[in-house]
């Protein structure tokens, strides 16, 4: 049988070229400084194929602030560990409504509609504390393991800049531990959250760490993270609410599941194919990557992949 490796080279080195021509890149987020300061010129993409096959194309090995991305690993860790039961402390529809919004907690009785909006994905980080005491290590662990880059860690002082501006996220926690959706002391829980969202990694890294979505919920050493059906189930909301309020955009000129972070990441997924991590600060009005989801618009276009 031909070897698939490195099947998608040519279509990464063709979109990079015509990213470097985008003139409209969007602005990077400017909530905290260490963000405002990327350079939206930046754009990288890398694809990791089932079999660990990696490689990519610009900025692919430096890297980023990983921000929401970390949401995903967050979610398959709670998945493996507690199954069925989170679903009980959140939903999973598509909210339509930024990722910081507070506006649908109050109605639906402190549980947030989804796990990758910052509500939902507070009460993920939540239920990851309760149940091993160190929920950012863990991503960690889980990014290092999965990626085999040891190096992959929290950047302090993006952690400090993202408390110092905290307050939504703290109204949020706040908000649903009144609701008895919050178990985790809030200070506790606001500081492993940001620890989390502060984990620097690589497009390679990022795409090779997401790869068990792509292998059905198998790991890197061939065991099982998730069950083939938790893994589809993951892939499903990150398609219905990983781009937050353009989540429909998203899949209408993407169609794969992809889950956005305001570092100006984007990991996509192809089930049974590969795995793509894109990057470029550049933000549109709703917090995803310009170039990053004109790239991936451009990567199902012309290889006439997606989920649909
Ligand atoms: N650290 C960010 C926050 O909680 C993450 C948001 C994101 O990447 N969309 O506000």
């Amino acid at each position: 049988m031909p070897s698939s490796a490195g099947r998608f080279r040519e279509v990464i080195d063709r979109i990079a070229g015509e990213m470097a021509r985008l003139t409209d890149r969007g602005s990077p987020a400017d909530y905290i400084p260490a963000l405002a300061g990327a350079d939206p010129g930046c754009f990288g993409m890398a694809v990791a194929e089932p079999d660990g096959t990696v490689y990519g194309a610009g900025d692919w090995r430096r890297p980023f602030s990983a921000q929401s991305l970390t949401k995903v690993f967050a979610l398959a860790l709670v998945l493996s560990l507690e199954g069925e039961s989170l679903w009980r402390r959140v939903g999973r529809e598509p909210s339509g409504n930024p990722f910081n919004s507070l506006v649908q907690l109050e109605y639906e009785n402190g549980i947030p509609r989804n796990p990758f909006i910052n509500a939902g994905a507070l009460v993920v980080t939540d239920r990851l504390q309760s149940l091993t005491g160190n929920a950012a290590e863990r991503v960690r662990e889980l990014l290092r393991v999965e990626s085999g880059n040891a190096g992959i860690d929290f950047v302090p002082e993006i952690a400090a800049s993202e408390a110092a501006h905290g307050d939504r996220n703290a109204a949020l926690a706040h908000f649903m531990a009144a609701y008895g959706n919050i178990t985790t002391p809030v200070p506790e829980l606001l500081t492993a959250y940001f620890r989390q969202c502060s984990l620097e990694a690589s497009c390679a890294d990022l795409a090779l760490a997401g790869s068990f979505l792509a292998r059905h919920g198998v790991r890197a050493d061939g065991s099982a993270l998730l069950t083939r059906s938790q893994a589809k189930q993951v892939n499903a909301v990150m398609l219905t609410c990983g781009t937050y309020d353009a989540a429909g955009e998203f899949a209408y000129r993407v169609g794969l599941p992809g889950k956005s972070g305001v570092g100006g990441g984007i990991i996509a997924v192809v089930p049974g194919v590969c795995t793509l991590c894109v990057w470029s600060p550049g933000l549109d009005r709703r917090g995803n990557s310009v170039a990053g989801v004109s790239a991936l618009d451009r990567f199902t276009t012309l290889t006439g992949l997606s989920v649909f």
